[in-house]
């Protein structure tokens, strides 16, 4: 009776339930985290349920993090026992602070719950330290600097609505103020060095966009209540600030489980999206006066707000030009990028180029492992079309031949002018006689009276491909003393008996 299970059922392999599960745990944890943070908006503030739920997701979240930690592989896992860290221990304090707050019923700042969240900044600094450090080893000055641009214009928000108005309370206590202030100054120093990764950044991965929601929405959460506290009103603090940082570290754990996290430290390439920088530079810059605008609004008449206005107005203009220029720069590097890589009689590629592609086709053909083939074309007796027709003559001659050979060839094969009346093409997927068969066409595709010879070599496997390009030579002179206008290619024998 084997109708019973599903066709595809094997004997002791889990039910399908468990492999869906088991496939789709990430995309379910996930919603799992979301339905969380759903109903602990829901809950009303202070319930214990709320409370409860609150802690019992994290301390699921820690363990989670832990288990994805332990089957990294070892090289992976530096930057996430550090973020591993950092989530322990704000879940340690939201522990020691709502213990002060609903079981002891006292004042929870201060308390031991500000040593684990100030100890939990060290972590989070050094994960991000070291995950910039592995991702763009060595310096890198002008990140720096554009790292320096929007830190200060954050720092300049965090000193005016959170710094400011503590410094005003002047009936704290001095230790108080000291630890009150130390938190918004962390928050700056954590934003900065995420600011310098995601400068840094070429192409932004899910992984490393779920790192860096997470932490804009803990150093979000973080920056209200501290306004909050500044202003005297914690205990009014709005239901979505908790949940903001819940969320924070189950994204923190959606991070660590993703499939991109074993690769995060990996070295990339410094990002080079110049006007994306520009506009995230724009807007650190209008920081500050949009700041300055808001605060002398109301002196009528003092001028303050006309200088205001002006400075946001010149900032713009500068930021205008600054785009401009770096277009027409693009354009010209772009100009200047073709005219390296092209021959301009010809504007076929040239010799520069010819090397480089060379290189890359030999390792490309040798991963996909496919045949290649090189050629060298030569024009016959040019010297005397010169002698005969002037040298403007053989110039046109040149391009002719150029563009009816390239017509003869597909897009994806390159020729390119080695030099002179020389010329070399590329030839991958073709083994020497497809090659000389394609090869045959371009030399009766040649213009007028011009012949050409040709000497073509299939690269042996292993081989040196600058050895490949020496016998389609040695077969080239073969082509000439031959009597020219030939294709010859150097036979695969040959190459074993000459090494
Ligand atoms: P062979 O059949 O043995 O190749 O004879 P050849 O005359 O083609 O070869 P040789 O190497 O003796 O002469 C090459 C000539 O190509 C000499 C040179 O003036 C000419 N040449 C090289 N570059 C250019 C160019 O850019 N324009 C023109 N018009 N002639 C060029
Ligand atoms: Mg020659
Ligand atoms: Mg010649």
């Amino acid at each position: 009776m084997d109708h019973f299970g599903p066709a595809s059922a094997r004997p002791g392999s889990p039910p399908r339930l468990l492999q869906v599960v088991a496939r789709h745990r990430w995309a379910m944890g996930v919603w799992l985290g979301g339905v969380a943070c759903l109903v602990v908006m829901l809950l009303p503030v202070g319930s214990t349920e709320r409370v409860m739920l609150i802690h019992a997701t994290s301390f699921v979240a820690v363990v989670v993090f832990l288990i994805a930690i332990l089957r990294m592989p070892r090289a992976a896992r530096v930057v996430w026992w550090w973020l591993w860290a950092f989530l322990v221990l704000t879940v340690a304090g939201d522990a020691v602070y709502d213990m002060y707050l609903y079981y002891f019923d006292k004042e929870p700042f201060p308390s031991p719950a500000d040593v684990l969240y100030l100890a939990s900044y060290g972590a989070l600094v050094s994960a991000l330290v070291v995950l910039v450090r592995r991702r763009q080893p060595g310096h890198n000055r002008e990140t720096w600097v554009d790292t320096a641009v929007m830190t200060v214009a954050a720092g300049c928000v965090v000193a005016t609505v959170v710094i400011m108005p503590m410094l005003t309370d002047s009936a704290a206590p001095l230790v108080t103020t000291l630890i009150a202030l130390a938190y918004p100054l962390l928050d700056v120093i954590a934003l900065s060095v995420l600011i310098r990764m995601l400068v840094g950044v070429d192409k932004m991965n899910r992984t490393l966009g779920l790192l860096t929601v997470s932490l804009a929405c803990m150093l979000t959460a973080d920056l209200v209540f501290q306004s909050l506290a500044a202003q005297g009103v914690v205990a009014d603090a709005p239901a979505w600030v908790d949940v903001l940082f819940l969320a924070s570290s189950l994204l923190l754990t959606a991070a660590a489980t993703s499939r991109g996290a074993r690769t995060i430290t990996r070295p990339s390439p410094t990002s080079h999206r110049t006007k994306a920088r520009l506009v995230g530079l724009a807007v650190a810059a209008l920081t500050a006066p949009t700041l300055l605008a808001f605060s002398v609004w109301s002196e009528v008449g003092s001028g303050a707000r006309l200088l205001a206005v002006a400075s946001i107005a010149v900032i713009l203009l500068i930021l205008w030009g600054a785009l401009m220029l770096i277009s027409m720069v693009e354009e010209q590097a772009a100009l200047l990028a073709e005219l390296a890589r092209k021959d301009s009689l010809t504007g076929l590629p040239n010799r520069r180029t010819w090397d480089f592609e060379l290189d890359r086709m030999a390792v490309r053909t040798a991963d996909r492992d496919v045949p290649l083939t090189v050629a060298m074309l030569d024009l016959d007796h040019f010297k005397a079309y010169n002698d005969r027709h002037g040298h403007p003559a053989g110039d046109t001659l040149l391009s002719d031949c150029a563009r009816a050979w390239r017509s003869c060839l597909d897009p994806h094969l390159v020729l390119a002018r080695y030099g002179g009346e020389e010329f070399a093409a590329l030839l991958p997927d073709l083994t020497l006689e497809g090659a000389s068969s394609v090869l045959n066409q371009l030399r009766l595709a040649t213009p007028g009276e011009q012949t050409v010879s040709i000497g073509c070599a299939q690269r042996v496997p292993g081989e040196p491909i600058e050895q490949t390009l020496h016998r389609a030579d040695l077969a080239l002179y073969q082509a000439k003393a031959s009597g020219r206008d030939i294709v010859v290619g150097y036979e695969w024998d040959e190459v074993e008996v000459r090494g």
